[in-house]
């Protein structure tokens, strides 16, 4: 029961900018910031297709989303 344990160990913790999930700033955490190699991607592919408009699929429920 000693809080100064835990203190002792600071571990520094991100938020994956994709999902939001918490991610160990660590030399195990590869895709850091990200929390896998799957939102790292999403990440890129989103801001891909900001940066080139890619004329794609665009799903109408995106569209609803977007205009809030
Ligand atoms: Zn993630």
């Amino acid at each position: 029961m000693s809080n100064t344990a835990q203190d002792s160990n600071i571990t520094r913790v991100v938020n994956c900018p994709s999902c939001r999930k918490p991610v160990v700033w660590g030399p195990a955490s590869i895709f850091k910031p990200f929390c896998s190699d799957r939102c790292r991607l999403l990440d890129l592919g989103a801001w891909a297709s900001e940066k080139y408009a890619i004329p794609a699929t665009s799903p109408p429920d995106l569209n609803e989303f977007d205009q809030d």
